[in-house]
């Protein structure tokens, strides 16, 4: 349940996640009435700005749709609940001061409990001493204490552990909530109920019927000019490793002991503890089963290596496709094909599961069912699968089975990943978030390969045009592992177009 008297605090108020991402958050919970009685927003960070340039930023990227004057008046109410503390990140001065300001606006309750929930959109450089600082200088001894973070939860295994381990000098696992907003986005949510409240679906997940699955993510644009902070990491460990590979362990996992609201407890248990188990059953990725691609310049849009902020010979992947295993009796033998990439020629998320051939004899050159589920944008599910050409012919055609969303459900609004997150992290519930033994393990499948990446014998990434679909090996990558593109008979009516 939600805590009354509770005082969000955003530190690095200034930057680009608060800006983006945090503020209009919080306000479109504020808006729909899921913030706690009494709340109060700080925003805290090292830049000085009065009150008027702190409301000008952290609304620059809420929209009031049609200048409602509703939404525009809760907005005004919203400012009002909010103020800033500008100070550093490392002395134990500025957080004290920091305790004054929530003492302040905290003694109206003298005799209630007062909760506090720090959320650190912060790069990591300064996770550790922040998250000490908080604890030792402003944690809430009368009521609760929650830290959101956000990742790069480390750069290999080695790294993520000796983080989670300082973090954990100062918080407690139950304390943490550790953000992968792929898990607060609707169709990601959506999978348990696809896969275990389906009898259907739920006969066919397995070796005996699925032939291969490719989890996607493109965008279309590439670092423009934020290169420097992306080399670094690279595309495995911007979206791979992390985003991709939760999607990955929620189509995969066995399933959660119970649904129903008066078991909710067990089933978050279990459904981390399945999540766990699945991905133990992933070797370290193969170098072999790998393709790197990094883009060129290309109908007048600049390549990676024109951006000014990349070094001029950096082999950093900004496309990667790459294929996990899982050894367990329900995966072997099926390869999950994870891909993701940059400066591609569009913008979509999805999970392609393709169903193995019909059995020989009574057709010829008949397409695969496939299975796809649109994680963004305009979310969706269709079945493509094969129907006799309707008419005097008996061939079949391949055509589909269509759940769009925004046709299907119209009265329906979708919240953003980050809504659906911070609710959970006000309510105590931890689903939704990283586990520090998931972490693990996922870094365990990944970090020999980002070592090869980072190391002397780096291989050059494939070279693919800005706006393409990636490096002309692909498709040559993806048929090895078995997928067969439909017929090209398939075609989506362009009146549908979503
Ligand atoms: P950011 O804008 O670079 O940094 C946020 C704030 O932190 C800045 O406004 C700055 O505030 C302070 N800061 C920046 N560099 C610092 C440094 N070297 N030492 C101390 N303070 C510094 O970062 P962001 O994009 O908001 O991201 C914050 C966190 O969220 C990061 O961990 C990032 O990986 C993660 N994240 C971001 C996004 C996104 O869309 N941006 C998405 C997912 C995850 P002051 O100078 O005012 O103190
Ligand atoms: P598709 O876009 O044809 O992609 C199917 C697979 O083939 C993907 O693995 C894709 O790779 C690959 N591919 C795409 N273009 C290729 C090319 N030129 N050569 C070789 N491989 C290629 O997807 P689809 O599911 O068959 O759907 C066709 C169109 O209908 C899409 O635009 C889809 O959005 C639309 N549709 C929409 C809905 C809906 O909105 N509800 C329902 C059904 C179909 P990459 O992923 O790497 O590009």
């Amino acid at each position: 349940a939600l805590k009354d008297n509770t005082v969000i605090v955003v530190f690095g108020a200034s930057g680009d996640l608060a800006k983006k991402k945090t503020y209009p958050a919080l306000f479109g919970l504020y808006r729909n009435g899921y913030l706690p009685k009494d709340v109060h927003i700080v925003g805290y960070a090292r830049t000085k700005m009065d009150t008027e340039e702190y409301y000008k930023r952290i609304t620059s990227y809420i929209k009031i749709p049609d200048n409602d004057p509703a939404v525009a008046a809760k907005l005004d109410e919203f400012k009002k609940l909010s103020s800033y503390v500008s100070g550093g990140y490392e002395d134990a001065e500025s957080f004290i001061n920091l305790r004054k300001h929530f003492e302040d606006i905290e003694k109206k309750y003298v005799t209630r409990d007062v909760n506090r929930i720090f959320y650190l959109a912060l790069p990591p450089s300064v996770f550790i001493p922040v998250a000490k600082n908080i604890k030792e200088n402003c944690y809430s001894t009368r009521g609760i204490n929650r830290i959101i973070v956000e990742k790069p939860f480390g750069k290999d295994l080695e790294s993520c552990r000796s983080l989670l381990g300082a973090l954990k000098q100062s918080w407690k696992e139950d304390e943490t909530y550790r953000i992968d907003h792929y898990l607060g986005k609707e169709m990601v949510k959506n999978l348990l109920v696809l896969r275990f409240g389906n009898v259907a679906m739920n006969a066919a997940w397995d070796r005996n019927s699925i032939d291969n699955v490719q989890i996607t993510f493109k965008e279309p644009f590439g670092t423009e000019g934020r290169g420097g902070y992306f080399d670094e990491f690279g595309i495995i460990r911007d979206i791979l490793q992390n985003h991709l590979l939760q999607v990955l362990s929620i189509l995969t996992m066995e399933r959660p002991v119970s649904f129903s609201a008066e078991d909710i407890r067990d089933e978050k248990v279990c459904s981390a503890v399945n999540v766990v188990k699945v991905l133990r059953a992933i070797p370290p990725i193969k170098f072999e089963d790998t393709l790197l691609g990094q883009y060129v310049a290309a109908n007048g849009k600049p390549g990676y290596l024109d951006d000014d902020s990349v070094p001029k010979n950096s082999v950093c992947p900004t496309f990667a496709a790459t294929v996990l295993w899982i050894k367990n009796p329900r995966w072997d033998g099926v390869p999950f094909i994870l891909k993701a990439g940059k400066a591609l020629n569009e913008a979509k998320v999805e999970i392609r599961v393709q169903f193995k051939d019909v059995t020989d004899g009574i057709f010829a050159d008949i397409s695969r069912n496939e299975l796809v589920v649109r994680i963004q944008p305009s979310e969706a599910v269709y079945l493509k699968l094969n129907t006799k050409t309707p008419g005097y012919s008996f061939r079949a055609i391949p055509t589909e089975m269509d759940l769009t969303y925004h046709r299907r459900f119209t009265d329906s609004t979708i919240p953003e990943a980050y809504e659906v997150l911070i609710l959970d992290a006000l309510k105590g519930d931890h689903s939704n978030f990283v586990r520090d033994d998931e972490l693990d393990v996922a870094w365990k499948i990944f970090t020999p390969i980002l070592h090869w990446i980072d190391g002397e014998t780096a291989p050059r990434p494939m070279p693919y045009p800005y706006g393409s679909r990636g490096p002309f090996e692909l498709d040559a990558f993806i048929r090895r592992y078995g997928y067969k593109r439909s017929t090209s008979e398939y075609n989506w009516p362009v009146m549908n177009v979503s």
